[in-house]
């Protein structure tokens, strides 16, 4: 059962973005954060994504609001990050407030500063296969695993189970696409026996937010199995009173599988690095935007 390490992909991804930055110097891409209230797990999100960009060189910025900030505070703010030439990604971390739905606010960044990958435009662009479409960072992160891991996909059925806008239906547009080629299934909660069908995945993402939802008997043998989930369980031997499981039962699993990736340590450091990615394309497409391809 040999791992896909995670840390040591991302810090390749990571290296490889730190001297591409070194390169534009003296211009340095600046990734704009912007957090609605005080979400435990967007702190410690985005005070992860501030450090790394620090750690490849990127300035990064951070904007706080409260709960209560409005709609138009909120709007107002993105757009004048969208019209500052010295910022190239823009970052608004979900969840947000229920007056504040997702897709408005995703949708109001400009497409070319929107790293995360979210709105209409590089979601169409995804499906478009343009090279200059912005992937979100997790389903991104997870090809960039596969591919850098040797894994084949090119006529291997993927079976992705989950269809959220942020990891799921990304993942499964990224698994079909050209250059990867994989058949893929997409699952949800309304699909009739799960286990039948996630059984006969050569390569099975589980994206569900359940923790060890995906059993061993649901996996078969030889399997690739990339686990994108993250769940707190109560764990009282902790400082912190929990640990982070993922979605899939790592301990019933893991025999079975030909690879796979352990949480924490196999998906969640491909996003930030796929984020710094992101938003060094942003910059260089700013700088060189008619030479510059944003596919590499
Ligand atoms: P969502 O809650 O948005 O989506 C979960 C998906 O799982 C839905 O499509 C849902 O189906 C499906 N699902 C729920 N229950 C079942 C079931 N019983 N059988 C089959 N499918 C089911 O979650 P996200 O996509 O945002 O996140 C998924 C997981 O990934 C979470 O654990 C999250 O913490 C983690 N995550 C990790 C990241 C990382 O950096 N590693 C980044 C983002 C997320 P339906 O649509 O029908 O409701």
């Amino acid at each position: 059962m040999p791992l896909i390490d995670g840390n040591a992909i991302a810090q390749q991804v990571l290296q490889e973005v730190k001297t591409r930055v070194a390169a534009i110097a003296p211009v340095v891409p600046h990734v704009a954060f912007v957090r609605v209230g005080e979400d435990p797990a967007s702190v410690s999100y985005v005070n992860k994504k501030q450090k790394t960009a620090a750690e490849v060189g990127m300035k990064s910025s951070l904007q706080l609001f409260p709960e209560t900030v409005t709609r138009e505070e909120l709007f107002a703010h993105l757009d004048a990050l969208n019209a500052d030439p010295s910022v190239h990604g823009i970052l608004v971390q979900a969840p947000l407030p229920k007056h504040l739905p997702e897709t408005d606010v995703f949708n109001r960044i400009a497409p070319g500063k929107d790293v995360d990958g979210f709105t209409t435009a590089n979601i169409g662009k995804l499906v478009q296969e343009l090279p200059e479409a912005f992937a979100a960072c997790t389903p991104a992160g997870v090809i960039e695993l596969l591919h850098r891991s040797g894994v084949k996909t090119a006529g291997k059925h993927a079976v992705v189970v989950g269809r959220s806008l942020i990891v799921g239906k990304p993942a499964s547009l990224l698994l079909v696409a050209k250059g990867t080629d994989a058949t893929v299934t997409v699952c949800h909660s309304r699909t009739a026996d799960l286990g039948e069908i996630t059984r006969q995945a050569d390569i099975l993402v589980a994206a569900i937010g359940k923790p060890r939802f995906i059993t061993g008997d649901m996996v078969k043998e030889g399997a690739v199995v990339i686990d994108v989930g993250i769940n707190r369980i109560p764990d009282a031997s902790r400082k912190t009173g929990y640990r982070l499981v993922g979605d899939v039962d790592f301990d019933a699993v893991a025999p079975k599988a030909s690879l796979i990736t352990p949480v924490p340590g196999g998906v969640g450091p491909m996003t930030v690095a796929m984020l710094m990615k992101n938003t060094l394309r942003a910059c260089e497409h700013a700088i060189r935007p008619p030479s510059v391809s944003f596919a590499s």
